[in-house]
């Protein structure tokens, strides 16, 4: 039996794992199922409160199901795959990635990792890429994921943890407004924190859909806000400027704990209500009713990918981080910001090394005396580690271009499945094609892995030791239940030995405890400090039924909770206050009416309940899969009805980057001018076909959420 977290989501609901003894008829054998090695049954723990969601519940089968990669595979002349040792492998990588190397230098050479991967390997890559490989192209999917909010987050605060607070703070709160964010689909036990709002009728969800989470505002809960998709920066700078005008903002707390108040009063000035509601579509009564209720105080405004996925989406964040702010929340005892993680360690996945611009401890690596810090702990040189690199989404612009001219040569990919989950994933598919090497490291056989010169098998979740950090930035113990197949090897034994082969300097543990041990080195003093943390503390914290909070600083005691709820004596920059930071609308949104022309809709994507990001782990599980075989398009009736289409017709979408073919489904609740389509599925209906890789100049994150579309019918032809 061990305890440990769920394989998914940033909730991290606790589980138990217990192996299924040969023979017995419990467990997914009683379901008639392809017999699961391990069953699951629920933990009590205070974020998930004894709950799973279907996707935890059916988490064992992917332990058991056709579709993982079990021996090394290398890609033959005639296109195939055959089984590899090892060694033959791993070889075959290390000369290629020497040779692009010896012919174009160390930034031909990249690396792309996830947010699923744990604190150690996550520590691990970084480290990697830049000492083993010597590039300074790294980054990761958490690029598409929470870029936006940790930007916003880092200008506003000095520091970036999803929530600052506890997720059961929440349960005393008067008024929770979630901004693009849909937790009732993507972690529905979450929703039990939304039971006291709710009740108190302070539940405000801002959606151009009527999703799960927005019908929980009905019958007197709560209020649904309806604006054009794009359009949410207009709708909280227009809330920012009702607060200020009508004298609602905390003015002790603006002047004592923050900057910025004079210009962004002017910034917002010229958002009054009926302007905000000529753009947004949001009525001017709602604006006024959502206003006051904020300041009643005891609010929470949390933020989602729906409103960060933007080009605009760090300033749309910021936006929502200053009408907390003008409000006093931050900081309070009972109320806040935060944003809401998505993917399972897209916490910890973005504070131990592998994103672009940062060093373990979520330091920046253009800070020097971070640079001296690590590179000791390293044992090297500070002039070893390489500069910056480049967001994702332009490193993947470089796939397959020639090396000689800045180009990417070879690409290792952990954990993540670039094919389906990039923003214009025609262009990538073809990068990823001229490349000279691409290794996918993974556990099930994925898109993306179906196109690499080498697929390496990898233990999974309950498969493995490691440690992740959930949304509220809580440390967990993942514990091993099973073992992994004979010939699946970690991430950190296949860094160790390609850092080996490569002639590598520093010392490449593969043991996750002394990984551990060695990243809370590294991160000791910096913004998410682990330095008081160790796997044995962890487990002692696990057995008691607890996890503590970063920062934990080394002297901590084993009964310490670390840092629950940040802000309350001050904030991370050096003089103690929050920024107030005065965006502006470009000039392409501001003014521009509701709604596209008339001949094109706006398209928005997201997640289903039964899927988790590209869908490769959830399409393998039957039941999940039985419950969402296929992308729908979510459209009005009215429209439908415009375009001659009936429920359930097929249609094919289209736009200058690509098309998709699905079938629509009406949904009375989405605006009119908007359809909806999610993203966890691929080929014909890999509604990233149809993303532009336009990104947020701040964040680099890419517009996935508001793209235009033509629809047409297809049935009959
Ligand atoms: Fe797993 Fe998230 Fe579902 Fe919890 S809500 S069971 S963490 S997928």
């Amino acid at each position: 039996m061990s305890d440990t977290h769920c394989p998914y989501c940033a909730l991290q609901c606790a589980m138990r794992l217990t192996p299924v003894t040969a023979g017995s008829d419990d467990g997914f054998d009683k379901l008639n199922h392809r017999a699961a090695p391990v069953t699951v049954s629920p933990r009590e723990f205070p974020t998930n409160r004894g709950g799973l969601c279907r996707k935890g519940w059916t988490s064992a089968e992917l332990l058991a199901r056709p579709g993982r990669v079990v021996h090394p595979l290398i890609r033959q002349p005639d296109g195939s795959f055959a089984e590899a040792a090892w060694d033959a492998a791993l070889e075959l990588i290390a000369e290629r990635l020497r040779a692009a190397r010896a012919t174009f230098g160390p930034d031909a050479v990249a690396v792309f990792g996830g947010g699923g991967l744990t604190n150690e390997k996550a520590y691990q890559l970084g480290k990697f890429a830049r000492l083993a490989l010597g590039t300074s192209r790294i980054d990761y999917n958490g690029r598409y994921c929470m870029s936006s909010a940790a930007a916003a987050g880092n200008r506003a605060f000095g520091l970036d943890r999803g929530l600052p607070f506890r997720v059961t703070d929440l349960d005393e709160a008067r008024t929770i407004m979630l901004i693009g964010s849909n937790p009732a689909d993507t972690m529905p036990p979450f929703t039990r924190h939304l039971e006291g709002a709710r009740e108190a009728g302070g539940l405000i969800v801002v959606d151009p859909r009527q999703t799960t989470t927005a019908k929980l505002t009905q019958d007197g809960a709560g209020i649904h806000l309806q604006p054009a998709p794009g359009t949410d920066l207009v709708l909280l700078l227009g809330l920012t400027h009702l607060v200020i005008a009508e004298d609602l903002v905390d003015r002790a707390f603006i002047d004592a704990r923050t900057e910025g108040f004079a210009a962004l009063r002017r910034s917002v000035s010229q958002w009054w209500p009926e302007r905000v509601a000529s753009v947004t579509g949001v009525p001017v009564e709602l604006q006024r009713r959502v206003a006051r209720r904020l300041a009643e105080g005891g609010a929470y405004l949390l933020t989602g990918r729906g409103v960060e996925q933007h080009v605009d989406g760090t300033d749309t964040a910021t936006a929502a981080i200053n009408l907390a702010l003008v409000l006093g929340l931050v900081g309070s005892a009972d109320g806040g910001y935060g944003t809401m993680t998505g993917q399972g360690n897209g916490q910890g996945g973005r504070e131990h090394g592998q994103k672009a611009d940062q060093l373990p401890g979520y330091r920046k690596i253009t800070d020097l005396a971070a640079r001296a810090h690590v590179a000791a702990v390293w044992g090297v040189e500070p002039e070893t580690l390489p500069g910056p690199g480049i967001p994702a989404t332009e490193l993947l612009g470089l796939l397959g271009r020639p090396g000689a001219r800045g180009g990417v040569r070879c690409l290792l990919v952990h954990g993540s499945n670039l094919l389906v989950s990039s923003p214009d994933v025609n262009a990538v598919r073809a990068g990823l094609a001229g490349l000279d090497l691409l290794v996918v490291c993974d556990f099930v056989f994925n898109e993306t892995a179906a196109l690499a010169d080498v697929v390496l098998p990898v233990p999974q979740w309950a498969e493995e030791e490691g440690t992740m950090t959930n949304l509220e930035g809580r440390v967990l113990r993942r514990q091993a239940a099973i073992a992994p197949p004979a010939e699946a090897r970690s991430e950190l034994w296949i860094m160790a030995e390609l850092a080996r082969r490569l002639d590598a300097p520093s010392t490449w543990p593969t043991d996750p405890a002394v990984v551990f041990d060695e990243l809370a080195l590294a991160s000791a003093g910096g913004i998410a400090d682990y330095s008081g943390l160790s796997h044995a503390r962890l487990d002692a914290q696990l057995a008691a039924g607890r996890a503590a909070y970063w920062p934990f600083a080394a002297g901590a005691t084993d009964e310490s909770e670390g840092t629950p709820r940040l802000f309350a004596d001050g904030f991370a920059h050096p003089d103690g206050r929050a920024r107030l930071v005065a965006v502006k609308v470009r000039s392409e949104i501001a003014d521009v009416p509701a709604g596209p022309a008339d001949d094109e809709l706006t398209l928005i994507t997201g997640r289903l309940l039964g899927h988790y990001q590209s869908g490769a782990q959830t399409r393998l599980v039957p039941e999940l899969l039985e419950a969402a075989p296929e992308a729908l398009l979510e459209i009005h009736p009215a429209t439908a009805a415009r375009l001659g289409l009936g429920d359930g017709a097929a249609v094919e979408l289209s736009n200058e980057h690509g098309r998709v073919e699905c079938r629509v489904v009406f949904a009375p609740g989405i605006r009119p001018d908007t359809v909806f389509l999610p993203f966890h599925f691929a080929g014909d209906e890999s509604v990233n076909r149809l993303v532009a890789a336009a990104c947020d100049p701040i964040s680099g994150m890419p517009e996935f959420k508001r793209s235009r579309v033509r629809v047409r019918a297809l049935t009959g032809e």
